[in-house]
């Protein structure tokens, strides 16, 4: 069959369905085409995407530079493992570097990895430079994270869906309660040997939880005092989501170890990274970690071209605005409703509560009449629904969006 070949949606999840491994539950509608903030199915209907894949699709679907980036490289130069230098791996680290104001980039591709590398990185600088007895590193972390899927970050994961029958599992991890000071407080002082402080600056997957103003803040001065690395896992809320540049910035907190993905390629590359200065990433030297793909040519072109896109097209000052302006109307719009219990977030990253049991449908239903009224969105944790549009969206088009998801709510109140 020519992949060219037209398929309808049925057909598309039967082959899924058949052949696949059924490790995802997907609303039931078959994608063929991105531009910008519309992505269009098989049968040609068109919707806004309000999930932007999780906000990797940060600058729209099928940005013509990130693009023409990707196909220039890809004609030219496409992988040299690093055996070989390639010579756009060092432009990239340098123009990553600068932008976030770190010494060192370590390329990865995914954002697990790019996790289980920062991990590995703050356990070496736990012995080599904090001088923690062999095998005695724990890193403190926050109840409902969500940082990936590996053996190891599923370990200190709490969700029981990620890790049954998944064991044995990674030790060395001290979970604590999210947006709780004093429990990081007393996690520091009652443990010698920690090494680092691993944290969502919002928790996306969890249903965006936005901490307290200044917990961020307060939780780097516990982690400097303690001696401790301050690692911001920002694969989700990086590059612009949250109406700045890193969701850090809201609160001025330079990490030890920054962590990056999705976003970081707009979504046309596996791209992901590990930032940090050199008195941290020192401790890594060759042979002990890598990846075959790992800063490949043309992820370093697609993310450079990526970050450029965020700067020239002022992705963080439009997420700002437009996820004011969108808070504002829907808090309007559920002051009057039943359906509705809340809405939070920060920039272009918000969620709503829905007002009903977790174990109910009323989540998925609402995500259901979304699609069939033009706007794709995924429900998390059961009765939350995520809204998170690429950053390239305009006020008109925010303003259209608005109108469906109050009119589809409004269909669901009683
Ligand atoms: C998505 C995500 C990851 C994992 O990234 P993958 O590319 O799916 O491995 C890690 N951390 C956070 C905060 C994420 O949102």
């Amino acid at each position: 069959m020519s992949v060219l070949e037209r398929i309808t949606s049925e057909h598309a999840i039967a082959l899924e369905e058949r052949y696949g491994a059924h490790n995802y539950h997907p609303l039931p509608v078959v994608l063929r085409k991105g531009e910008g903030v519309f992505v269009w199915d098989v049968e040609g209907k068109k919707y806004y995407d309000f999930l932007s894949a999780y906000s990797a699709i940060n600058q729209g679907h099928c940005h013509p530079k990130i693009v023409g980036a990707l196909v220039e490289q890809a004609q030219t130069l496409t992988l040299t493992s690093r055996a070989f230098h390639n010579d756009l791996l060092g432009r990239y680290e340098k123009y990553a570097a600068e932008t976030f104001g770190f010494d060192k980039l370590l390329p990865m591709n995914t954002g697990a990895e790019a996790v289980e590398t920062a991990l590995k990185i703050c356990r070496k600088w736990a012995y080599e430079k904090k001088g923690i007895d062999e095998n005695e590193a724990q890193i403190i972390v926050c109840e409902n994270n969500f940082h990936g899927r590996t053996t190891t970050i599923i370990s200190f994961s709490n969700d029981p869906v990620a890790r049954q029958n998944f064991g044995p599992f990674t030790k060395g991890f001290i979970k604590i309660e999210y947006d709780n000071l004093e429990a990081l407080k007393d996690a520091l002082e009652n443990n010698e040997n920690v090494g680092g402080f691993l944290v969502e600056p919002i928790q996306g997957e969890a249903g965006v939880f936005v901490p307290s103003d200044g917990y961020l803040k307060a939780a780097k001065e516990l982690c400097e005092k303690h001696n401790v690395l301050f690692i911001a896992d920002e694969v989700q809320t990086g590059i612009a989501r949250t109406g700045s540049m890193l969701a850090v910035d809201h609160e001025n907190v330079r990490p030890d170890i920054l962590i990056l993905g999705k976003a970081l390629s707009g979504g046309v590359f596996p791209v992901s990274a590990v930032l940090a200065n050199d008195d941290v990433m020192g401790v890594i030297r060759p042979g002990n970690h890598g990846s075959t793909f790992g800063g490949n040519p043309i992820a370093c072109a697609v993310a450079m071209a990526a970050l450029e896109v965020v700067k020239e097209e002022g992705l963080a000052e439009n997420a700002k605005e437009l996820g004011e302006i969108f808070r504002d109307e829907m808090g309007k719009f559920i002051s009057g409703c039943e359906i509705v219990k809340s809405v939070r977030g920060k920039g272009l990253l918000n969620a709503i509560l829905i007002n009903d049991t977790e174990d109910s449908s009323t989540a998925w239903d609402i995500c259901m009449a979304l699609k069939e009224n033009g706007l794709l969105a995924k429900p998390t944790h059961g009765n939350i629904i995520r809204f998170a549009p690429p950053l390239v969206m305009n006020k008109g088009q925010l303003m259209d969006c608005i109108s469906i998801i109050t009119k589809t709510l409004d269909g669901f109140n009683k």
